[in-house]
């Protein structure tokens, strides 16, 4: 089974939390045993497990630019948004979580994030359910 659904961000760099509808989406498909997958098709997005806490959503935001701060970045001649590609390459697109019981296993502090790199923009998240029963 596999649903779409569109997230309007704000922000060059933004934390969007998805887990609510993720996790309506993988009750709706009444599955009791199987994977999620959650997907962006962006090549400047991305998708992360992290805790919803204001300060940490800040830390993140504070490392994604350090970590491309100070580069010469030659995709820049382009469309200047060398740094949007490469966090989203290293966040990465995509994301598998298992399903038991119905719900998806993840720990208390992991929330499911889009990542957004290279807002304001509208971006699709694909959510594929794979039942195993
Ligand atoms: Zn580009």
């Amino acid at each position: 089974m596999l649903k779409k659904f569109n997230i309007l961000t704000e922000n060059r760099y933004q934390l969007v939390d998805i887990t609510e509808k993720v996790e309506g989406i993988v009750k709706e498909s009444e599955t009791k045993e199987g994977l999620v997958l959650v997907f962006v098709p962006h090549s400047t997005a991305g998708i992360v497990l992290t805790e919803n806490e204001r300060g940490l959503k800040n830390d993140w935001l504070e490392i994604f630019k350090r970590l491309t701060s100070g580069v010469d970045f030659e995709h820049n001649k382009i469309d200047n948004n060398a740094d949007s590609h490469i966090l989203s390459g290293l966040i990465g697109q995509g994301r598998v979580l298992p399903i038991k019981d119905g719900r998806i296993v993840r720990g208390t502090w992991q929330q499911i994030f889009l990542a957004e790199f290279d807002g304001p923009r509208e971006r699709r998240v694909m959510v594929e359910v794979i039942r195993n029963s």
